[in-house]
């Protein structure tokens, strides 16, 4: 067969690795009850609320989607009190980053990613053919952001900050964050990623839409995959001044989001009810992990968000084909260059329970 040469940079680009589907894990394995801990997803599942809108939607779905999600947009505004220029809905907030990397990267451009980190940020770089220059996080997982602002050059046009970080948990502090953004030379965009914003609770964790307020070259990008329950459907959302939004909207399809998801996450937001129960059931998860693993002599990492990462001195895929046979999914930290760390999300108190059982006697075989 004669094809076309693919593009050189293509072939630095590594497969996305996703954590392993429950469906795929009963197939292989003959089991029935299989647990997921591996994709931060929520265990409560999608907002009731969000599962009657979709019904609702269902008669409707011979129509294109409104293409400028007015009513997703709307209730963004209100609740986050942004202006309606200021937002951008994507498929994903994966493709927000995509569009971002669209727009603004020349293959002769860097960009600046903490390492470990979401590997998303790598992906769309490379697709440009653009340059990555990695910060390493500290032993302790945690930014020093003046690091990071002395890795600026002046071909570097994002540096990203993950914050809590996928897969360690960790934030960037208030205090940090606006010296750094003060110091940032001109025409650099800071992508601020909280996608597990709203599982922050530290006092010192940035309000960082006033930086949008300000006029600032920032990116927030937030999602209705992780807290929401609606990782299936693809929704999420960035946060800028207006020049930036009205740039990314030059690459953006014209129906990039689907008329269930707009309606599913529009009810969604107005969900309190939801929202809290499932800020509550990691919070719990929290203490629970942390005091049983304790028991076992282990600490996880120092986390803001919904799942934590442990080092649990054993090789990690060993571990993880252990557990897996328990019924147990978790992702494995070789993937961010941890070879002995998983990641893990926090789930109902019961799965919780059964985590940490498992993982005992997946430790207990092992050693
Ligand atoms: C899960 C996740 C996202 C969300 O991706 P979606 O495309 O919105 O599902 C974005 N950033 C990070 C760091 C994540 O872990």
């Amino acid at each position: 067969m004669q094809k076309p040469e693919k593009r050189g940079c293509l072939e630095k680009i590594k497969p996305y690795v996703p954590g392993k589907p429950i469906e795929e894990v009963k197939r292989e394995l003959g089991l029935t009850d299989v647990i997921k801990l591996a994709s931060n997803e929520n265990p409560l599942g999608p907002s009731p609320k969000a599962q009657e809108a979709m019904q609702e939607e269902i008669p409707r779905a011979n129509y294109y989607p409104d293409g400028n999600c007015f009513e997703l947009k709307r209730a963004l505004c209100e609740k986050l009190a942004v202006q309606e220029d200021q937002l951008i809905i994507g498929n994903g907030s994966d493709e927000i980053l995509k569009l971002l990397a669209e727009t603004y990267l020349e293959p002769e451009d860097e960009v600046i990613m903490p390492q470990p980190s979401f590997s998303e940020y790598e992906f769309v770089t490379r697709i440009m053919g653009s340059n990555i220059n990695y910060y390493d996080l500290e032993p302790d997982f945690s930014y020093d952001l003046q690091k990071m602002l002395d890795m600026v050059t002046d071909r570097t046009r994002f540096v990203f900050i993950c914050t809590p970080n996928n897969p360690t948990g960790t934030i960037a502090y208030k205090k940090q964050l606006e010296d750094f953004l003060q110091k940032l030379p001109d025409g650099v965009i800071t992508v601020l990623d909280e996608a597990y914003y709203e599982y922050a609770t530290d006092p010192e964790y940035p309000e960082s839409l006033n930086y949008v307020r300000e006029e600032k070259p920032v990116l927030v990008l937030r999602t209705f995959s992780k807290i929401y329950g609606l990782a299936g459907l693809r929704v999420g959302y960035g946060i800028a001044p207006a020049p930036i939004i009205q740039d990314l909207n030059r690459v953006r399809e014209p129906f990039n989001v689907n008329s269930m998801a707009q309606a599913a996450a529009t009810s969604a937001l107005y969900d309190e009810e939801h929202l809290r129960r499932s800020q509550e059931m990691v919070k719990n998860g929290r203490e629970q992990i942390n005091k049983g693993l304790q028991k076992i002599g282990l600490e996880p990492v120092y986390t803001q968000a919904n799942f934590f990462f442990l080092d649990t001195g054993v090789d990690s895929q060993a571990l993880f084909q252990c557990m897996l046979k328990r019924g147990m999914i978790v992702r494995t930290g070789d993937i961010f260059g941890y070879p002995t760390h998983i990641r893990v999300n926090y789930g109902t108190e019961e799965q919780n329970e059964r985590f940490l059982t498992v993982l005992q006697e997946a430790l207990e075989e092992l050693r």
